[in-house]
């Protein structure tokens, strides 16, 4: 039967939102570790609690190694963003294995765990590249806020506002602290911390969001 294999492949596994009663959400950030902007927001919830999860990219581990460390000593997840953040989905099998273990292998040599979870770039994903992340033991993480545009700089009040549009308990929020001038990131993911806070929201990992019930 040749059916449940099409419909499969059409459909995705990317997690962007996880059904929970617990206020919780999962505030993720792509394309580090940035020696100038990462500790800007482990700042923010050394200061406000919490903890966040960040998906780096392998090379970028291989030039901080140290920003990566202070991540992970901080309690925060790091999850797999590929190698050399291609779109996966236009590599062949073995170059998307490749780019997953890679990055994996350099997580665990540099801070002693390997992830659990992986965000493609540019959230380019299809069934060959989650049965590959399924395989190396990562679940496929996407994110609820893409409106928000903070890589694209729209300014730290469009990004709080289109994000605080989407949020409601298990969100997974995505930022970046990596590739370019992060500062409206970091303004904007303060002011959403303390207003969330406020509201009664706590701040998981992904790994801690999925394993809620
Ligand atoms: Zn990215």
């Amino acid at each position: 039967m040749s059916q449940p294999d099409a419909r499969s492949r059409a459909s995705s596994s990317m997690i962007s939102i996880h059904g929970t009663s617990a206020k919780a959400i999962a505030i993720t950030f792509d394309d580090g570790p940035n020696p100038e902007f990462t500790p800007q927001m482990l700042n923010i919830f050394s200061e406000e609690g919490g903890r966040a999860t960040f998906y780096m990219t392998g090379d970028q581990i291989e030039r901080y190694p140290d920003t990566a460390r202070l991540v992970h000593a901080a309690g925060h997840e790091i999850g797999n963003h590929s190698y050399s953040h291609p779109h996966l989905t236009e590599l062949e099998e073995e170059a998307i294995r490749a780019e997953l273990v890679r990055t994996s292998d350099i997580i665990r040599e540099t801070v002693g765990v390997l992830p659990a979870t992986f965000r493609p770039p540019y959230l380019a994903t299809d069934a060959q590249v989650e049965r590959i992340a399924h395989d190396l033991g990562l679940a496929v993480i996407g994110g609820v806020n893409g409106a928000a545009r903070d890589w694209d700089m729209p300014g730290a009040k469009h990004i709080l506002e289109a994000s605080l549009a989407v949020t409601e308990p298990g969100s997974i929020l995505v930022f970046h602290d990596g590739h370019g001038d992060r500062s409206q990131t970091v303004e904007a993911v303060r002011e959403l911390v303390r207003a969330l806070k406020k509201e009664g929201y706590s701040f998981v990992t992904a790994s801690e969001l999925l394993q809620m019930d």
